[in-house]
């Protein structure tokens, strides 16, 4: 008997195209000899939508005639063994899908409330790393509330991390809404950009000038595994939106060209915050790398991360044997696991 899959794809936040294309890159890899699967895509306004607007969006069908009406209710999630939110960002890897799933009792591929909650919010990461010793970068949480009424109280929070420094929204990811802020003059406009998408804005010291970027693959659940680690390159200041999805913009080492003991380093903390942050499943934990000193910064933690088959999450676990196939069977097996 199939194992009957729901993929759940699109979502509400910023990175729905992103989540469209690590989709269809699931749909083409599951094998068919062993699951069916039924993908549907929530769109922009949040709505579940039926299948024949499903096939539109995704591109699968000549059926595009089906009225709007034909959305799901988020309860018709019954019928199916496994439930896979292939969602980036705010309402979809933060926790809500995750708590709705969980009421539902389906199992679901990935981390339950806590871990997505936790791993989501930027500040929330920092606070819980920290107790267990994980290097950071410095930084300070400003509110949307604190840039309207005491603006100045803000400012003066930038202040005393120096310059460069990242402004960003605690929620979010594929870098949209962060800007890398050069001297105090570039604050207004990188807190009103960020302040326009969260109620939470993280500021952060910069790694350094221009650090290395280093990332890895944890996979598992109550016994985690971690990937070789994989090095990004580009030419950009930083790894902004466009240099992230524009094709040729970075390129990926496997495994990242550094000396052993960093990559033992990375793949200790990388496990270390996986369980502090109660992750299930899968995460790709991102790191800085100051060459000239050795330090090694924690960044953050995406705890459904970009999923196309030449994504860096993916091209990981490659890089230890296991194909995309092989991975992506492996994720439904360990949703249906006891934890
Ligand atoms: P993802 O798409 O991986 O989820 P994100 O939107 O959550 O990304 P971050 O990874 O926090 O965003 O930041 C995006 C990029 O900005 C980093 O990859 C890096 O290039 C740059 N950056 C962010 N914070 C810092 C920092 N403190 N020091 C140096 N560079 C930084
Ligand atoms: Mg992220
Ligand atoms: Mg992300
Ligand atoms: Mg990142």
């Amino acid at each position: 008997q199939k194992t009957r899959v729901l993929l759940l794809c699109g979502g509400q936040s910023g990175e729905h195209a992103v989540s469209l294309m690590s989709a269809q890159s699931v749909l083409a890899a599951l094998p068919a000899s062993h699951f069916e699967v039924t993908p549907l895509v929530i769109d922009a306004a949040g709505r579940w939508l039926g299948r024949a607007d499903t096939a539109r969006v995704l591109g699968g069908a000549q059926d595009s005639a089906a009225p709007v009406s034909s959305e799901l209710r988020p309860y018709e999630v019954a019928g199916f063994d496994v439930i896979w939110p292939l969602l980036h960002g705010p309402n979809g890897e933060d926790g809500t899908v995750q708590g709705f799933l969980t009421l539902t009792g389906a199992a679901y591929v990935g981390s339950g409330v806590l871990g997505s909650a936790a791993s989501m919010d930027k500040v929330m990461t920092k606070q819980v790393l920290a107790s267990v010793g994980v290097p950071q970068v410095e930084y300070r949480l400003v509110t949307r509330q604190a840039w309207r009424s005491a603006p100045e109280s803000v400012r003066i929070a930038a202040g005393s991390l120096g310059y460069p420094q990242f402004v960003k929204p605690a929620n979010l990811g594929s870098s949209v809404g962060i800007s890398r802020a050069a001297g105090p003059e570039d604050l207004e406009a990188a807190l009103d950009l960020a302040f326009s998408l969260d109620r939470r804005v993280i500021l952060e010291a910069a790694a350094s000038h221009k650090p290395r970027e280093l990332e890895v693959g944890i996979l598992g659940n109550d016994a985690p595994q971690a990937s070789p680690v994989g090095e990004l390159r580009f030419e950009a200041l930083f790894y902004d939106y466009t240099t992230k999805y524009t094709e040729g913009q970075a390129s990926m080492h496997i495994p990242a060209p550094v000396p052993a003991e960093v990559a033992i380093r990375v793949r200790e903390l990388a496990l270390t915050a996986f369980k502090a942050l109660d992750c299930a499943g899968l995460a790709r934990i991102d790191f800085f790398y100051v060459e000239e000193t050795g330090e090694l910064y924690l960044n953050e933690v995406n705890t459904m991360p970009g999923f196309t088959t030449t994504s860096m999450y993916p091209k990981l676990w490659e890089a230890a044997g296991l194909s995309y196939a092989e991975l992506v069977t492996r994720l439904v097996e360990l949703a249906q696991e006891e934890r």
